[in-house]
């Protein structure tokens, strides 16, 4: 099948690009950012956006730089830009372990970080590293209008996010680790290049090997990508070792709500939550 009708315009300036977005987003009408996957939905007629915003031309958002604590990735910033490390210290080192399962090389020399964000797929990975460090994102209206939007208040749920219409996602602004952070990210899924039927990401700080500033997320669990109180509390003060991270295991397999669907049962979920998170510690601990 092919998309339906659509009106093409390719905007060259920030400025451009947000006003056309206002003049067509009563009529569907959509960001195109690496297209890996609104391209596919509209050539099922999942969706039928009757104009398409192209950013590509938009050089303004190519950026990708650390500025004070934070590392700024602009729109236009695509996944592979990510296979090496972008800034020194284990930031650089985490975004490089995670990209390398977001689908496969062609689709990350395409495919944006801030469109991921956008899309909100339960199951993307680059959501889940902003609900994992609490990043923030960036967006933008007709008029110069600007809205900082916290990770904790952007997700709503599957492809639902806090972006208005005729917003723009300009950037999204991850914060820097301390040069001692651990991290450990694991997913799992039944083939490679696919998205996680589960995954967790966790970083913490060792002090005389007491685990202190611990962050526990799960995606590909719930609707949406989360930090896990219940883990941070259960790791916080305590030894990095096998029973405290079995224990963080059990309270995010009790906390959580977990998808289902025809092949993959909430039980499992449950279940693989548990092991995930667990796998992602002994990682950040080895
Ligand atoms: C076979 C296959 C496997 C994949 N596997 C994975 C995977 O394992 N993990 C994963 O995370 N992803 C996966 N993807 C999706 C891929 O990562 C996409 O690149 C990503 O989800 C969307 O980014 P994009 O730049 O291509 O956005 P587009 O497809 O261009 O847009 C997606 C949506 O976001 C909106 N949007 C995009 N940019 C902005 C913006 N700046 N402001 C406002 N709205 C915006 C668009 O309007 C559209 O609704 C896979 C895709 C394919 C085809």
């Amino acid at each position: 099948m092919k998309p339906a009708r659509f009106r093409y315009h390719a905007p060259k300036t920030l400025e451009e690009a947000v006003d056309t977005l206002a003049d067509v987003a009563a009529e569907d009408g959509r960001v195109l950012a690496g297209g890996q996957s609104l391209v596919p939905i509209m050539a099922f007629r999942l969706a039928r956006p009757a104009h398409l915003v192209d950013i590509n031309g938009v050089d303004a958002l190519r950026r990708l730089a650390v500025d004070g604590e934070r590392l700024r990735i602009g729109a236009g910033v695509r996944h592979a830009a990510f296979h090496k490390p972008v800034v020194d210290g284990p930031l650089g080192r985490l975004l490089t372990a995670v990209v390398r399962h977001i689908a496969h090389y062609p689709i990350r020399t395409r495919g944006t970080f801030c469109g991921s964000i956008a899309h909100a797929d339960p199951a993307a990975e680059w959501c889940l590293v902003a609900a994992a460090l609490g990043a923030e994102m960036i967006a933008r209206s007709a008029g110069g209008g600007t809205r900082i939007i916290p990770a904790q208040d952007f997700f709503h749920g599957i492809m639902t996010t806090a972006l208005k219409e005729d917003e723009l996602l300009t950037e999204v602004r991850v914060p820097l680790l301390p040069a001692d952070s651990r991290f450990g990210f694991y997913e799992f899924n039944r083939r490679a290049g696919d998205f996680a039927l589960g995954m967790a990401l966790v970083t913490f700080r060792l002090r005389d090997g007491v685990i202190w500033e611990p962050r526990v997320a799960v995606g590909g669990i719930e609707l949406q990508p989360r930090r896990i109180a219940d883990a941070e509390r259960a790791l916080a003060g305590h030894p990095a070792e096998r029973t405290v991270f079995e224990a963080a295991g059990a309270a995010v397999a009790s906390v959580v709500d977990p998808l289902e669907d025809a092949l993959t049962s909430a039980t499992y979920r449950r279940d693989l939550a548990r092991t995930v998170t667990r796998r992602a510690l002994e990682q950040a601990a080895a």
